[in-house]
């Protein structure tokens, strides 16, 4: 089977099990061509990553794993392949993970199902303590919270709620941009009911995490000293109406609050919860902003311009070897957040977006932005404009197991 790319909106609905194998060997690679994570060998030796399979929880799992010998358990929410369809891109990039850590004697186990549902945190717990807090390694050190939904079924209630991504107190108007076509139109959303911000915040918000930490405490399933991250974005002025001013600001706001709350709920065991504020790039998650993707696309045209461009393995790297287990001491914002938005946010890089912002048309939209690069990246996403990888080539095996995984 030759495998297309089939764009609907902002996804794509297929993806290339060989082009995302590729992907996560790029990451790898990445994080082996840098020094391995210091301290981390005694401090850093199991790790759960719930939103392991794309975007940030994936690069977190792989700086784990790769640059910290750590072991994995990761929680995603993935189609494997059906008759004719592929599986999902985060299928494929965890049996490809799977594969290269087990080719390296680095355990890796992945749950597939909701993360959201007391179900899938009690199969976490079980699995933690049979395969690791019997052990002589103990329970778990660093749990990465990096889920992006469009909803969520509350577990006690059974009622579910889908998030938006939209203004608050008046309609936002602002140009966007069509990935694929390059066209430029303006966008108009109407601002959000009370009910959307508060389902929003009922998504995306922190009462997840901490019934995740909650569950594990209760279970007695972390070492003493574990560390959370959540990961949160800010933005430039550009986007704060339908970002950080919107709907899902406030339930960012909510994820940050919930980091202080975590944090007193885990100072008995002399834990801490962190919320890190990475920068914009194109993930699925992301894709779906409206006027983000322009933004975007001036913004790596001008970060790549300056040498500062990074990606999501290239931050969680410095995530692990800067901040969480660095050998100095880290700085952290006067909120107590970790800036990996620090270079995205320099004064000079966002003066050079705001001045290219309302010169950009359809016309000059290949000379004034790196939409091209912004377009490779989604496609990346999913598997195709993968350097190395032969698209013109039967795939003979779209079925790809995951080793952890019986289907
Ligand atoms: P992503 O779409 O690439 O990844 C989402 C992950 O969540 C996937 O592993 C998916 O399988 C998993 N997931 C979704 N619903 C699930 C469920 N019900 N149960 C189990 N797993 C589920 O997203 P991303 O962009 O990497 O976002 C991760 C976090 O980083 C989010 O909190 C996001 O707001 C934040 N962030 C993103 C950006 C950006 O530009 N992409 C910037 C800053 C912060």
């Amino acid at each position: 089977m030759i495998i297309e790319p089939k764009v609907r909106g902002f996804i794509c609905t297929t993806a290339h099990p060989d082009g995302c194998a590729q992907n996560v060997r790029q990451q790898i690679d990445y994080v082996r061509s840098q020094p391995p994570i210091s301290g981390a060998k005694t401090i850093l030796n199991n790790v759960l990553v719930i939103g392991c399979s794309t975007g940030y929880g994936l690069a977190s799992r792989i700086v784990a794993a790769f640059g910290a010998n750590a072991a994995t358990l990761g929680v995603m929410f993935e189609k494997p392949a059906s008759d004719k369809r592929t599986a999902s891109t985060g299928w494929y990039n965890t049996a490809a993970f799977e594969e290269f850590a087990t080719a390296e004697k680095i355990y890796a186990k992945t749950i597939n199902g909701d993360a959201f549902s007391n179900e899938i945190k009690q199969q976490v717990i079980d699995i933690v303590k049979h395969d690791w807090a019997n052990g002589n390694t103990g329970g778990i050190d660093l749990i990465i919270y990096s889920l992006a939904s469009p909803r969520r079924t509350d577990p006690m209630t059974g009622e579910t709620y889908n998030s938006t991504l939209k203004p608050i107190g008046k309609t936002y108007r602002e140009k966007t941009v069509n990935v694929l076509t390059g066209e430029i139109s303006e966008v108009s959303i109407e601002p959000a009911t009370e009910e959307d911000i508060n389902n929003t915040v009922k998504v995306m918000g922190g009462e997840d995490w901490e019934l995740w930490i909650d569950a594990l405490l209760n279970a007695k399933v972390l070492n003493q000293g574990c560390k959370t991250v959540a990961y949160s974005y800010i933005g430039p002025d550009l986007t704060n109406a339908v970002y950080r001013n919107g709907t899902i600001g406030k339930a960012k706001e909510h994820l940050e609050k919930t980091a202080q709350l975590l944090a007193t709920k885990l100072s008995p065991i002399d834990g801490q919860a962190i919320i890190s504020v990475n920068k914009a790039v194109v993930t699925q998650a992301a894709a779906a902003i409206p006027v983000v993707p322009l933004y975007a696309a001036i913004l790596y045209r001008v970060m790549k311009y300056k040498n500062l461009h990074e990606g999501c393995i290239e931050q969680m790297y410095r995530l692990f070897s800067d901040f969480l287990y660095a050998k100095n001491s880290a700085s952290y914002d006067k909120n107590g957040f970790i800036r990996l938005d620090d270079r995205e946010m320099q004064a000079e890089i966002q003066a050079a977006v705001a001045t290219i912002w309302p010169q950009v048309t359809t016309e000059n939209i290949n000379q004034l932005t790196d939409l091209v690069g912004y377009r490779d990246d989604f496609y990346r996403l999913f598997g195709f404009h993968v350097k190395g990888v032969d698209y013109t080539a039967d795939v003979a095996n779209i079925e790809r197991s995951i080793r952890s995984i019986k289907e």
